[in-house]
């Protein structure tokens, strides 16, 4: 089999009203925009894929596609060279190689979890919510929440007083007693800069919350701390019981490899659209499981993402759950899977099942991409 070409379309899925992300105070997001790819062979196999940023890495995935043209797609380990290379010279390559897999699945007639392990079928959600909002009107979203299925959720904490931090996640705590685990996220791994004030964490912040969070039985903290304080997240680590997320922006295999190495956190979250190559984190979630720490990908970009990053979750038994970015009424399933047939749902205790279908086991919903086609 020999790849014919590689196809680029942008398309944006609009949100029924502004997103307004926790991590860019003032700032507003007016729906999900990717870019799908899409990877021809002489056989008559398309591998798909989408990334996320924002069309940046446009010009990388033309400048690479010589590289592939007449190329063996099940030639993953000598590609991923290539777009390892191709990296410091602009986006993001990897969802190429979440493309090349949906085609090795669909030749082998098997989902991609199953080529490489199939430790579950099925994976615990949690309702990852990315806006910041009063105590009261979160309370009402968890219950929400909890009347669709989810038994988990991640709440955004981005108060400029810890106290107001604390104040949210008690208030919830409270409403919802143990029926739902609950995840904090600080988004304190980059301070994006945005129209209003982006509170930054000192180290005492971080532990302090971390130890009032564990009496809340928050089930993990997520980048407490710069992404690049390697030495400070590893103090944290060890400082507090609760477990410390991070690595969602952390790019290729040797840095995450670093991060494992030093112990900077408990679980470690890279995307297979963002990090490294899809069988690249295959890998390093071995090396993890060694090191007995657990690995949970973040999935926020696209739906398209999420699916590919849920194959690695289902074949690898350090992965508890995985993140499914929804919060209504602006962040909707239906456009953060808008470039798909149909959304992936959780069922009635939570768990969001791995698609059957050979390679990544989705169809692109072509008419939507088209309308919404930037
Ligand atoms: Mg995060």
């Amino acid at each position: 089999m020999k790849i014919t070409d590689l196809i680029l379309e942008v398309a944006e899925f609009p949100f029924p009203e502004d997103f307004h992300p926790a991590w860019a105070p003032g700032g507003s997001e007016k729906g999900i925009g990717v870019t799908i790819i899409k990877i021809l062979t002489d056989e008559g196999i398309t591998g798909i894929a989408a990334a996320s940023t924002f069309g940046s890495e446009i010009p990388t995935f033309n400048s690479l596609k010589p590289h592939f043209i007449g190329k063996d797609p099940f030639a993953v380990e000598q590609h991923i060279q290539i777009l390892r290379n191709a990296r410091p010279h602009g986006g993001l390559p990897w969802p190429i190689e979440i493309a090349l897999w949906d085609i090795i699945g669909k030749a082998s007639h098997l989902p991609i979890y199953k080529l490489w392990g199939s430790y579950r079928d099925k994976i615990k959600a949690y309702a990852s919510s990315g806006e910041l909002r009063p105590p009261e009107r979160r309370i009402e979203d968890v219950y929400r929440y909890y009347e669709e299925g989810f038994r988990a959720v991640k709440l955004r904490i981005h108060y400029p007083e810890m106290k107001e931090d604390l104040n949210l996640v008690t208030a919830v705590r409270k409403a919802i007693g143990d029926k739902m685990e609950i995840m904090v996220d600080a988004n304190q791994a980059g301070i994006l800069v945005s129209p209003g004030y982006n509170p930054t964490w000192s180290y005492s912040r971080a532990v302090m919350t971390a130890r009032e969070l564990e009496k809340l039985n928050v089930s993990w903290l997520e980048e407490p701390l710069n992404r690049y304080d390697f030495k400070g997240l590893a103090r944290l680590t060890k400082e507090v019981d609760l477990p410390i997320a991070g690595g969602e922006a952390n790019v290729g295999i040797r840095e995450l490899k670093m991060l494992l190495d030093m112990d900077c956190y408990d679980i470690l979250q890279p995307d297979a659209t963002l990090s490294e190559g899809l069988f690249q984190l295959r890998m390093l979630a071995g090396i993890a499981h060694v090191d007995g720490k657990r690995f949970i990908p973040h999935t926020w970009g696209n739906g398209l993402g999420l699916v590919a990053n849920l194959h690695l979750a289902a074949s690898i038994p350090n992965c508890t759950h995985l993140e499914y970015p929804y919060d209504p009424p602006s962040f909707t399933k239906e456009a953060y899977f808008g470039m798909l047939k149909k959304p992936l749902e959780v069922d009635g205790e939570g768990y969001i099942h791995v698609p059957q279908g050979p390679g990544l086991g989705v169809e692109l919903d072509e008419e939507a991409i088209a309308r919404y086609k930037k």
